[in-house]
């Protein structure tokens, strides 16, 4: 697509280093410059929903600083995410930190104006409850979706503090408004964070099979993967991704952290393991810099991102 018009890659100026000049993620054009986009990488600097520590509206910044060492060429799937397709910066969603319904209202419009344009969203999040509008943008376009969700937790739960939206409760409210396939959605890397085993009957209810963190050290990745293929089907695919699926070593720097979590490693064995799906739309969310060290979560969240475009790149559109 799109082979007639100009393609504009990352930031290619010999006199200035990579740690040097505004980060735009991975040093890619923003949308205005570039003009047009199949995949844009969008900011939602948005936390009101967490309910615990604070500071994921600081997530895209962070993100943005860590993407600076992404390279143009993947060398594990062969691939120029950034050259075969136009990617962009679309900055930051312009959203308040007061009144979570408005915000969530305001982060649809902007994720519809761009799905209407025909742009796939990789989001920076921001905290958890930043995927409802943007499953309901992907869903408005490609009908009910597969959603593959890596995360500490289940994010199924109703009303907390008497609020319906919260960052634990963006997958019942999108089951609920009919957004998702229930037969085809996956959790991957839940532990932790349960107050009655009632819970898991809630999540099945919403259309959620599970593979737990400990799996990964009794199951080959090979398996695994075939597990989440074989749930996810032929359905369009939307990817969230908690950053909290990792264990607080590999991510420490996010909003409730439970021990016992998986690598980054294996991660991205699971997410390479994903090429050729039709991801319509994807998510990295809960990455808090104030706890972080050394960049550690914000280079993780910049890689994953990297990971997930890179595919959405390689699969069917
Ligand atoms: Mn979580
Ligand atoms: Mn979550």
């Amino acid at each position: 697509m799109g082979n007639e018009r100009e393609i504009i890659g990352q930031r290619n100026d010999p006199d200035l280093p990579r740690y040097a000049g505004l980060a735009t993620f991975a040093l890619l054009p923003r949308l205005e410059d570039a003009g047009r986009a199949d995949i844009a990488v969008l900011g939602i600097p948005f936390d009101s929903g967490t309910s615990f520590r604070p500071g994921a509206r600081f997530g895209p910044s962070h993100i943005r600083e860590h993407s600076r060492q992404l390279h143009p060429y993947h060398q594990l799937h062969d691939a120029y995410p950034f050259r075969d397709l136009q990617v962009v910066d679309a900055g930051d969603v312009g959203v308040g930190p007061y009144d979570v319904p408005r915000a969530v209202d305001v982060i649809e419009a902007r994720a519809r104006a761009l799905v209407e344009d025909g742009v796939r969203i990789v989001a920076l999040g921001g905290d958890h409850t930043v995927a409802l509008p943007l499953i309901r943008a992907a869903a408005a376009a490609h009908g009910p979706l597969a959603v593959l969700h890596f995360d500490a937790h289940l994010d199924t739960w109703d009303v907390l503090h008497g609020a319906t939206i919260w960052h634990g409760s963006p997958f019942r409210r999108a089951a609920e408004e009919g957004l998702m396939d229930l037969e085809h959605c996956q959790h991957v890397g839940i532990r932790g964070g349960v107050y009655d085993p009632s819970e898991f009957d809630d999540d099945r209810r919403a259309g959620f099979a599970i593979v737990r963190s400990h799996e990964f050290i009794e199951r080959s990745i090979a398996d695994i993967v075939q597990q989440i293929r074989d749930r996810l089907g032929d359905r369009p695919v939307y990817v969230s991704i908690d950053i909290d699926v990792l264990d607080p070593a590999f991510a420490p720097a996010t909003g409730t952290p439970e021990v016992a979590g998986i690598s980054t490693s294996q991660l991205f064995a699971v997410l390479r393991g994903l090429r050729g799906l039709p991801i319509v739309g994807c998510d990295v969310v809960e990455v808090a810099p104030a706890y972080d060290h050394a960049g550690i979560t914000g280079l993780a969240a910049a890689h994953t991102a990297w990971e997930l475009l890179t595919l959405m790149g390689l699969g069917p559109r």
